[in-house]
């Protein structure tokens, strides 16, 4: 079999991809070895209940009139209706540090009142910050490596402020542990502050059967439970595909959504140079070791008998962290305690609707501790932080232990099962490959490793890919 494109993937970015290929008459095949389509972005049925796998929000909420808005592209560039994403917008979020609460909506300016009002010495500078992300060039790929801790001490003289605006950043985002590059920081800054979320009342399913039905009707093929085993290298080009089954497919180009070094692994090239034709812009702190991807997390989604607002709470998302510092970094611990995201998917506009009341509360955990435990071990290991998601979900929803129904709880584990993600690293290795390419002329990655994260970021980084070095558009 032969296909002008093989995607391997579908995962977010595999799937627009896809969807973008097999819109311009291209034979494209998506080959994922899931059973379920969304990859980190999944969903799965337990207990009589749908779950979503990572749904927190949907970043990049804007309304249709902001027309050159990330999401609004997406929607262009995919041939989707919106009303398909079934879109709604958060009640407000909060950063909640010792001493000190940031609230902030899909509007800046709540933020930016909130910064006066805690920090009334830093909201001109705060200004200035967003000016200056508002005419950054995120698409230059070319950029060096900038820290962001240290660009952030040029704007701001209270130290709390810069950890308070690092840490759902860094939360939602960063690959990187303790600094993050100055571009993805900006990228990552306006998706959640300058844009803000949303989530569509079904979680995460309208999305995925969107881009499915889509992606079929451009006359794509989708091919299930069908992991690839390797890709045969043959004059510096994938040669052939070939799936665990033994069975081998051909392609003028292979995407891959798998990651940088596991797809570099599925062709037996993890200590291959650098392409001569690939700038690496950034220095030191992202190659060898730091270059690695590590972050991983623990979640436990507790299911209520009642709506987290009937226990006071109405934030839709809350970052906290124990101390005047954010540490971010893979804990030496199974699970790090002091700080965490608190998410109410029932805290959306329209979603007081949902049957059961629901709080997902996240952790950074260590993959090598959860992934070295034994089945008996593993399970009594999550049972042991059963007591730590009561205590921590009942700071914010006093009395929730009286109203929890089921729990179910992942871990690095699970991810690196489900998605094949090295360490479990949710987003992927540090060290960004802005251009998408790999030593083979022909294979491409696209999405996490790529550089664009979340949910959003991941389709759009499937429609760069495919626009650059498929269909020669820009
Ligand atoms: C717990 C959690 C919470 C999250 N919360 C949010 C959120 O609230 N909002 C948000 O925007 N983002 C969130 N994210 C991040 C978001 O899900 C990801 O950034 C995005 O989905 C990545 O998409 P992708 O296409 O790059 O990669 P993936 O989703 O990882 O897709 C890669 C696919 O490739 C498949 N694959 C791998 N190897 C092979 C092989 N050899 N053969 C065939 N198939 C293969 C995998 O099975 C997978 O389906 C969350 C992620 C997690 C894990």
């Amino acid at each position: 079999m032969h296909y002008d494109v093989v995607i391997i993937g579908a995962g977010m970015s595999g799937l627009a991809a896809g969807i973008r290929l097999a819109y311009f008459d291209k034979r494209v095949a998506i080959l994922e070895k899931h059973y379920a389509f969304g990859g980190l972005n999944s969903y799965y049925r337990l207990g009589a209940r749908d779950f979503d796998v990572g749904l927190h929000a949907v970043t990049n909420y804007v309304g249709p009139q902001q027309r050159n808005a990330p999401l609004n592209k997406l929607f262009r560039q995919l041939r989707l209706d919106r009303e398909e994403f079934d879109l709604h917008p958060q009640n407000y979020s909060e950063v909640r540090f010792p001493g000190a609460t940031l609230r902030f909506s899909n509007d800046i300016a709540l933020l930016t009142e909130e910064v006066a009002r805690a920090f009334p010495g830093e909201v001109d500078n705060f200004r200035r910050l967003i000016h200056d992300i508002e005419h950054y060039d995120d698409t230059r790929l070319d950029v060096p490596y900038l820290s962001t801790r240290s660009v952030l001490r040029d704007y701001f003289r209270e130290p709390m402020l810069i950890e308070m605006l690092l840490c759902p950043v860094m939360f939602y985002g960063s690959a990187e542990e303790r600094d993050m590059d100055w571009t993805a920081f900006v990228i990552l800054f306006r998706s959640i502050f300058l844009e803000g979320f949303a989530r569509p009342r079904e979680g995460v399913r309208p999305i995925i059967r969107a881009l499915v039905k889509k992606f079929r009707s451009c006359g794509g093929k989708i091919r299930m439970s069908c992991g690839v085993q390797h890709l045969e290298v043959r004059d510096g080009r994938v040669g052939g595909v070939v799936l665990e089954s033994g069975e081998s497919i051909t392609a003028d180009t292979v995407f891959s959504s798998a990651g940088y070094e596991e797809t570099m692994r599925l062709c037996e090239l993890r200590d291959s140079p650098e392409p001569s034709f690939s700038p690496s812009p950034q220095p030191s702190p992202l190659e060898g070791e730091g270059g690695m991807a590590r972050l991983s997390f623990v979640e436990t989604i507790g299911i209520l008998d009642t709506a987290p607002a009937a226990l006071g709470h109405e934030a839709t998302i809350v970052f906290y962290n124990d101390a005047d510092a954010f540490t971010y970094e893979t804990p030496r611990e199974p699970v790090d305690l002091r700080s965490g995201i608190l998410c109410c998917p029932n805290n959306y506009a329209g979603h007081d609707s949902l049957p059961e009341g629901v709080v997902r509360l996240t952790w950074l955990a260590s993959y090598d501790h959860w992934v070295g435990l034994d089945g008996e071990a593993y399970g009594a290991a999550k049972r042991a932080y059963h007591p730590s998601f009561i205590e921590q979900a009942s700071r914010f929803l006093p009395g929730m232990a009286d109203h929890l129904v089921f729990t179910d709880m992942f871990t690095p584990r699970t991810i690196w099962q489900y998605t094949g993600h090295l360490k479990g690293a949710v987003y992927g290795s540090p060290r960004k490959r802005r251009d998408g390419r790999t030593p083979l002329s022909n294979l491409f990655v696209c999405g996490t490793d790529q550089g664009y994260l979340g949910i959003v970021g991941a389709m759009l980084s499937g429609i760069t890919m495919a626009n650059m070095h498929v269909l020669g558009r820009q």
